[in-house]
């Protein structure tokens, strides 16, 4: 039976593409767009840090999925009365809430280029790969590993630090946990870290399958660093009751109070046991790129992994999470995978093998490495360290201004950035926790809150390479303003 070419349907000869039909109106409204955002970050001071979200405002987005196009002018409208105006405002000098960082033009423009040029860099052969193995090349030089090491970008430190403990699995369990599963060996497996660990650390415990409660955490001293000896003690009793231990998480910058574990003693720990040592760097680790700071991070560079975020201290548009990995095969072992429409060659397109997507569970991924590239290049590690120990002294001038203030309570000295502290009051901890609320819906500044001793503590984490005093002062200012309303005499 013969079969004759079937005329073409009639939706072939309809104009369905995308792209515009007319250029030049796309490209105005674009120069404008592109205007429009240079302003709202150069005159960002001139607005409140945070706006509470209408009703009405939220409403808009409670709306039926569009089925007719709409002009992209008015959708742009629609974004800048209705989206920009009620963002968190960490791009804002005056936000020290939780650990975000500032975002910078530089990236926001390479974000840009970067969704123009549409990469997918899961794998196949192409320049933007090697961009992101440059920035993989240079954070290892950074954290001071050997060469051989792996690096992949991943959506953050949450992400990094699960991965982390795959890695840390297979390298325990060997590859052929991949197919059995833990099984009964890995259910005796054990990690170790800090009470005062990032809460994603338990998290990756329970989603490796592990259960959290495979995590042991361990009391923390004064100054919130792991006690490393007691660390020590429990893996010995753990072992002794038939346990594997496996796994210690250093962390270098606690986001409570900025604590860097003893690193080097963790590491000296972890080669005794023979344990996998991962540091949770997400913004500490860039410490290392100030002089000042880098010292106290003695030890990482003996870490088997590093999770870290570019997008916090590294002030890279969100989101630029970090996975490096001391050994590339054991990096390799826990992701790679055949897959027959994923064969790689030694020539053309499907040549350039390992991909990124044999270095963690995503095969689709943007090109962050593009944003990172182009910050760490227009600023170079001297000026982005020199910020990075500025945030620290302005954390230092906030705690003096603290301590000058008898209204005022100092709860953890600044260790690296990040301050906290509140106002005295009866009932502190109500107290306190509306004059956070207070502050952020002043637009003033936005801290966040923090328990420490079961004390609620107001928390600057200064992270933004824009605060400066100024932005400090007014903090302090609004903290007492409201303070003395909440709390009067
Ligand atoms: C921010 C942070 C994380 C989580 O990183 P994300 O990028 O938000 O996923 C983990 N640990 C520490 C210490 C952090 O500061």
């Amino acid at each position: 039976m013969t079969t004759s070419p079937k005329a073409p349907s009639s939706a072939i000869g309809r104009t369905e593409t995308l792209d515009p039909a007319d250029w030049a109106e796309v490209r105005a409204l674009a120069h404008r767009m592109l205007d429009d955002t240079i302003d709202y970050i150069a005159n960002i001071r001139k607005q409140p840090v945070w706006r509470p979200i209408p009703d009405e405002v939220r409403a808009r987005f409670r709306d039926e999925l569009p089925r007719e196009a709409s002009e992209f002018g008015e959708i742009y409208r629609e974004y800048s009365d209705f989206v920009a105006p009620y963002a968190t405002g960490n791009v804002h000098p005056a936000f020290m809430g939780w650990v975000h960082g500032g975002g910078n033009v530089i990236g926001m423009l390479a974000e840009m280029l970067a969704a123009g040029l549409n990469a997918n860099l899961g794998g196949r052969d192409h320049m933007p790969i090697e961009v992101e193995r440059q920035i993989a090349e240079w954070t290892r030089t950074m954290l001071g590993f050997p060469p051989g090491a792996s690096g992949v970008f991943v959506t953050g430190t949450s992400m990094a630090n699960l991965m982390a403990v795959w890695v840390a699995r297979t390298a325990a369990l060997g590859i052929t946990a991949r197919q059995c599963g833990l099984g009964g060996d890995g259910a005796l497996l054990t990690a170790y870290t800090s009470k005062a660990a990032h809460g994603c650390i338990s998290r990756a415990m329970d989603l490796a399958g592990f259960g959290s409660d495979a995590l042991r955490t361990v009391p923390f001293d004064r100054s919130h660093r792991v006690d490393v000896e007691a660390m020590r003690g429990q893996i010995k009793r753990d072992r002794e009751v038939g346990l594997r231990p496996f796994l210690v998480v250093g962390s270098a910058g606690t986001v409570d109070v900025g604590a860097i574990d003893d690193l080097a003693a963790l590491g000296e720990l972890c080669r005794e046991e023979k344990l996998w040592f991962h540091v949770d760097g997400a913004y500490g680790a860039l410490g290392v790129l100030s002089p000042v700071i880098a010292p106290r991070l003695c030890g990482l560079e003996q870490a088997d992994s590093v999770a870290l975020d570019f997008h916090k201290w590294g002030q890279v548009p969100y989101d630029a999470g970090f996975l490096l990995v001391r050994d590339a095969q054991r990096h390799l072992d826990a992701f790679a995978a055949p897959a027959a429409y994923l064969q790689r060659e030694a020539r053309g397109l499907a040549a350039g093998s390992p991909w990124p997507c044999d270095l963690g569970p995503d095969l689709s991924r943007g090109f962050r490495a593009l944003k990172t590239w182009f910050t760490l290049k227009a600023f170079g590690t001297q000026k982005l360290g020199a910020m990075i120990e500025r945030t620290c002294a302005l954390a230092r001038y906030l705690e003096e201004k603290i301590s000058a203030e008898s209204r005022l309570e100092l709860l953890a000295p600044a260790q690296l950035n990040i301050v906290c502290f509140r106002y005295r009051a009866e009932d502190a901890n109500r107290v306190n926790s509306e004059i956070v609320a207070d502050v952020q819906e002043s637009g003033i500044a936005a801290p966040s809150t923090t328990t420490l001793d079961g004390k609620l503590a107001i928390r600057a984490a200064i992270v933004n390479h824009r605060t400066d005093t100024r932005d400090i002062d007014a903090l302090v200012g609004a903290v007492l303003e409201f303070g003395a309303r909440r709390s009067p005499g």
